[in-house]
């Protein structure tokens, strides 16, 4: 018998991102931001924002998140490895911190159903679709005549 994995609650999600956030590679903004998602299997996966010096390059903490989300997992096969429940973001120096409309759109590609802030010191979960109303995702090259 083996023991399930246990699944963070939002104020641990949030501290995981936080924790995600002291390791950003930021010495353009000097911003720093965390996310932490978790997955339909259980796995959290933890992401930081990236800088480049060509600025454009950037990667914010939420797609280093699913990216690293998606090869951490066991491939193609393995779908809740590779299914968003809901992900937990903080900024160390802006709170709450939201994603920005690119990541929006990365997170709701895999199917993130919560978006999880820190407000007034405690965790808010927001509905995905409260962050990104009517979103265009991989439902809708399913049936193109609608
Ligand atoms: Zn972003």
């Amino acid at each position: 018998m083996t023991t399930p994995p246990q699944v963070p609650d939002d104020a641990q999600l949030l501290e995981l991102a936080r924790e995600a956030a002291t390791k950003a590679y930021i010495p353009y903004s000097t911003f720093p931001v965390g996310a932490a998602l978790l997955t339909a299997s259980g796995e959290v996966v933890q992401g930081c924002n990236v800088e480049n010096a060509s600025y454009g390059l950037t990667i914010c903490a939420e797609r280093t998140a699913t990216t690293r989300m998606i090869v951490s997992s066991d491939g193609p096969d393995d779908a809740d490895a590779r299914r968003i429940v809901k992900v937990a973001i903080v900024g160390l120096k802006a709170s709450p911190c939201f994603p920005c409309g690119a990541c929006r759109q990365v997170l709701h590609e895999f199917g993130c159903q919560s978006v999880i802030v820190e407000e007034d010191g405690a965790p808010r979960a927001y509905p995905f679709a409260e962050i990104l109303p009517h979103g265009f995702g991989p439902a809708d090259l399913e049936n193109p005549e609608g």
